[in-house]
């Protein structure tokens, strides 16, 4: 059956490929942008700033208004790979900016996106994460987007539990090291990344929930 996906952050980068795979697979896809972009071959481009309520409850009404039900939700728009930062001299504004689009852009799209996700029979969402989130590894460096993944990570594990009873699978995805404008060159191709967030989105029925995955394999929270 064709799905309706929702993929945030598709200017560029992974959810650009994400749209692509969704639109070459026959899905309607939502490819969402803050700013001016092409459109992907067969998907439809709508406006969504994540950081910004307001355009997320403008996203949600349209998406209301023209679509029966959302299928799945891939949150990946994502900012401040902070190298040049350490949590002990940090600065709290980028750390903000960082929560504001990383967790709280996600969750808020997620909140609004709720009613029409919950008239899907088959639910996914998707976190783009990061092993940078991960508490079993955490050590000092990149500040702003090791919290806002770990906290991203987090709100997994609590709406995976909340959305069981409505069969919504929620699942946190590291793409890996992957060659974009924030992974930098050297990187696996977009097309690597992007397959372990489809795998995600093509689970079955029954198939897990709450978990952080790579390609298909579990990682450490
Ligand atoms: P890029 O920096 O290449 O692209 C980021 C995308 O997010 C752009 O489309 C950007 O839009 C969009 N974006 C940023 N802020 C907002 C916002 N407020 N509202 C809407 N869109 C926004 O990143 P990647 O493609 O590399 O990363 C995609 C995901 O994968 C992220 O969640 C990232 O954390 C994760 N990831 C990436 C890794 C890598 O090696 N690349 C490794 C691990 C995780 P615009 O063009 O307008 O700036």
């Amino acid at each position: 059956m064709e799905r309706i996906v929702v993929v945030t952050g598709a200017s560029r980068g992974i959810g650009r490929e994400v749209v692509r795979q969704f639109a070459a697979a026959g899905d309607t896809v939502l490819q969402t942008a803050r700013g001016a972009t092409p459109a992907e071959a067969g998907a439809v481009l709508m406006r969504l700033d994540v950081a910004d309520p307001a355009s997320i409850a403008a996203f949600a009404e349209e998406v209301g208004g023209r679509y029966a039900r959302v299928d799945v939700l891939v949150n990946n728009a994502a900012i401040h790979w902070d190298t040049w930062e350490r949590a002990s001299t940090a600065d709290l504004t980028v750390v903000r900016e960082a929560l504001e689009t990383n967790l709280l852009g996600a969750w808020g799209l997620t909140l609004a996106l709720l009613p029409a996700l919950r008239k899907s029979r088959h639910g996914r969402i998707v976190n783009v994460s990061s092993e940078g989130g991960s508490l079993a590894s955490m050590g000092g460096g990149t500040p702003a987007y090791s919290v806002s993944k770990a906290g991203l990570n987090a709100l997994t594990l609590m709406l995976a539990d909340e959305l069981r009873s409505d069969r919504i699978l929620v699942n946190s995805i590291c793409p890996g090291w992957v060659d974009t404008d924030m992974g930098g060159p050297g990187g696996r191709p977009v097309a690597e990344g992007a397959a372990g967030i489809l795998w995600a989105a093509n689970l079955p029925d029954g198939g897990p929930t709450g978990g952080f995955f790579r390609d298909g394999r579990r990682l450490p929270w």
